[in-house]
């Protein structure tokens, strides 16, 4: 008997935060040490969406350095973890009648990558990366996540890297807007309560507007929001708004 993988999920930020001296590596790392070992990691990231629902089906996906104007330090790095193609008949079966696609042209995205580097830096576990089904509203994302509640109980780690507040026409030097930090704290606290209609509302007064311009950042929340079962905790660690505009708040379910 396995015993019930937590899940992750991280606000991930900047690519920059790849490199060694990111202040909020520290946090991810000390959650990889936290936690048991998985057999394998589902990561879902903001940065892979898609019509329908698809998974890497490589035996060893490849790195993808999707930004431009960045250090060529960034575009160094490979993280060679190993694919885990055998979860896609797993999750097929999960997700029915939703179809699960197998696709070979994709693989680790920054937002899988730039954090696994520092929770998992010997890139030993596999990973499979699931798409965001863009046609999907938030609810039908939860939904379709809970459906995913059975892969923790066989040692699978689902991890979202995201951001709850990811506006970058508002990115700015110093402290955080106002509504950027109101917002941030309205989503933990709703997480914390599991009001999930509240955390669903992303549409729901300007500051829910300004914080979530487009959707891709924050769907990886609700896949991570859904893992949670009754009365299992969550704990937040990295909370805070970066660059006035970008939320770091991380947190774990179980
Ligand atoms: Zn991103």
């Amino acid at each position: 008997m396995t015993a019930k993988m937590p899940a992750v999920f991280v606000g991930h930020g900047s690519p920059m935060n790849a490199l060694p001296g990111s202040p909020y590596a520290a946090g991810w790392r000390a959650v990889g040490e936290s936690l048991p070992k998985p057999k394998a990691i589902l990561a879902v990231s903001a940065h892979w969406e898609t019509n329908g629902t698809r998974l890497t089906g490589q035996a060893a996906p490849p790195t993808i350095h999707d930004f431009r104007g960045f250090p060529q330090a960034l575009f160094d790095i490979r993280y060679p973890a190993p694919g885990a193609p055998d979860l896609a008949g797993r999750i097929g079966d999960l997700l029915a009648p939703t179809t699960l696609v197998s696709d070979d042209g994709w693989g680790f995205d920054h937002g899988t990558w730039s954090v696994l580097a520092h929770m998992y830096p010997d890139a030993d576990i596999p990973v499979a990366q699931l798409s965001l089904d863009r046609r999907l509203s938030p609810r039908e994302h939860y939904d379709l996540a809970q459906k995913l509640q059975p892969l923790r109980d066989e040692g699978v780690l689902i991890f979202g890297s995201g951001d709850i507040v990811h506006n970058l026409r508002a990115l700015r030097q110093g402290p955080a807007h106002p509504w950027a930090e109101r917002f941030d704290t309205r989503i933990q606290a709703a997480l914390a309560a599991n009001d999930i209609d509240t955390v669903a509302a992303i549409e729901a007064d300007e500051d829910a507007r300004l914080s979530v311009p487009d959707h891709e950042h924050y769907w990886p929340i609700l896949y991570v929001a859904a893992q949670r079962q009754a009365g299992e905790p969550i704990r937040f660690f990295n909370q805070g708004v970066d660059m006035g505009a970008i939320s770091m708040t991380s947190f774990v379910v179980g």
